[in-house]
């Protein structure tokens, strides 16, 4: 079977690039290539920018009600193409069909979103604040941005750019990751007839090469990643030469309390799935169980009993697979060596704990307990199909705990106490505590980190705000 070779999508057009190298495209679930991407290179991300900024010159200045028209319309085309799409996603990055499908319903969510806020805005209203003088805010698009996305959420955190980027005003320059270009290409190429030439231009390739050539470019005004930290920490210094804006959403390792009063089977079954869904490839898994010692054997024997009956397989299989393999194979050997690291530190798997014989780069749903304090596997990402368990012994150790990571993007509390669920969610230093629940979104609401998890957010009007610039317009007219 030959396999096809996807060129750069820039000013409404494929290109096959600069360079001639391509990259190979792999199913994680079979190990086997799908495809081939073009490798880029920054005379790409060059003829990117300037098609960008070109179309930005119309593009910027239309109205809003004219932007949301045509985001409206990008809304309906992955709509109409939603099967396909959910099957390339499910292909390139190995995710269950119903969690793809899921990606694909927010895609759209997030771009009829985004079309309805950019006419809603709000702002200081304008007036006399000087005597004389009338000041107005107006808000306008930053200019050219720069979006680097992951291979967890390929097409979702596309959107999640996209959405707000071109609803703003702006033009773009996408960087999908190396491992999962294919949904971004074929948004791409699905919108092309109705965004103007040049307003969305995708440039695949290393990130070591075609990020960092987005990350210095002069010619783009804002630059906004979605990664590990050490990629944003990357981009921050090479962002600073120009001093291009940054919007950085980054790691997470979300720490899950539980007390004593819980529901423990709602608890489980939250846990499995925002611990374990998307393989635990998610930036705000719930990998890190905090639970009061009088109930840890009650949930951990619950939680055992869940992931044993959990399917898991490679996504073609059918709808009732619910965990597939790891993203690559690189990324399965990283999972694999967090274990051997556990397990050396003392931790023990009540459930799984290594990587299956067979093809395709999966590790087996594993459950950590009898972790002494402080092991790696408690504080960093392992971002794989791994939760841990500890236990606390009162609330404010258990705040202590909570906060005792590096980073800072969601939490869970789980309590069915008033007075806990109304006064913890102050206390934990993360941009997204829920309550009784864990990794539940809504497009109205801002989502994104503190401390090393990043800076700025994706969703809800925050995310416009973050991609336009305010320019106070004052106005003398007293003699
Ligand atoms: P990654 O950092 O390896 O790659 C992310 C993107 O950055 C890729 O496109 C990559 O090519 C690019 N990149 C890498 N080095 C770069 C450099 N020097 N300059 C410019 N670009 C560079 O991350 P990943 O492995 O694809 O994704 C997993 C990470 O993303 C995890 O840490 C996860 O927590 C995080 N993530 C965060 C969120 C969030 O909303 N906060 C969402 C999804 C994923």
């Amino acid at each position: 079977m030959t396999r096809p070779v996807l060129d750069h999508h820039i000013d409404g057009a494929p290109w096959q690039g600069a360079g001639p190298a391509t990259q190979e495209v792999v199913d994680p679930a079979t190990g086997e290539v799908i495809a081939y991407a073009r490798r880029g290179t920054a005379e790409d991300v060059d003829r990117a920018v300037a098609a960008a900024r070109r179309a930005g010159a119309d593009w910027g200045r239309r109205t809003p009600k004219d932007r949301a028209d045509v985001l409206l319309a990008v809304a309906a085309a992955v709509e109409e193409h939603a099967a396909e799409l959910v099957d390339l996603e499910s292909r390139n990055a190995g995710k269950p069909l119903g969690l793809a499908a899921d990606d694909v319903a927010g895609t759209a969510d997030t771009f009829r979103f985004m079309a309805g806020a950019v006419r809603a805005q709000t702002a200081l209203a304008a007036g006399e604040y000087v005597e004389g003088r009338t000041s107005t805010i107006v808000r306008e698009p930053v200019g050219v941005v720069g979006a680097i996305t992951p291979w967890n959420y390929p097409l979702l955190m596309a959107a999640w750019k996209l959405g707000p980027i071109l609803a703003a005003g702006n033009t773009c320059v996408l960087k999908p990751s190396e491992q999962t270009p294919l949904s971004t290409l074929r948004l791409a190429e699905l919108v092309a007839g109705l965004l103007p030439a040049g307003v969305l231009n995708v440039v695949t390739g290393d990130g070591a090469v075609v990020g960092a050539a987005i990350a210095s470019h002069p010619g783009i005004d804002l630059v906004s990643v979605t990664g590990s930290v050490r990629s944003g920490q990357a981009v921050a210094a090479a962002a600073a030469a120009t001093l291009k804006r940054v919007h950085l959403e980054l790691g997470g390792k979300a720490p899950v309390l539980v007390f004593a009063d819980a529901d423990l089977d709602a608890v489980a079954d939250g846990v499995l799935f925002a611990g374990f869904g998307n393989s635990g490839q998610d930036c705000g898994a719930a990998c890190r169980v905090l639970v009061d010692a009088a109930v840890h054997d009650d949930l951990v024997a619950r939680l055992v009993k869940r992931i044993e009956a959990m399917p898991v397989g490679a996504p073609s299989e059918g709808e009732h697979i619910e965990m597939g393999p790891l993203v690559s194979r690189e990324h399965r050997d990283r999972v694999v060596a967090a274990l051997e690291r556990a397990f050396a530190d003392g931790a023990t798997a009540a459930v799984g704990g290594k990587a299956p014989d067979g093809p395709g780069f999966f590790v087996e749903p594993t459950l950590l307990v009898d972790i002494p304090d402080g092991a790696a596997c408690t504080t960093e990402e392992i971002f794989g199909p791994v939760v841990t368990v500890e236990t606390f012994t009162d609330e404010d150790a258990a705040v202590v705990a909570a906060n005792a990571t590096p980073y800072g993007l969601s939490a869970s509390v789980w309590t069915e106490n008033a007075r806990r669920a109304a006064s913890l969610p102050g206390r934990l230093d993360f941009g997204t505590v829920w309550v009784n629940d864990h990794l539940a979104f809504a497009t109205e609401m801002p989502w994104g980190g503190v401390k090393s998890s990043g800076y700025g957010r994706d969703l809800s009007a925050y995310a416009l705000n973050d991609y336009s610039r305010t320019k106070h317009v004052m106005v003398k007219h007293q003699a």
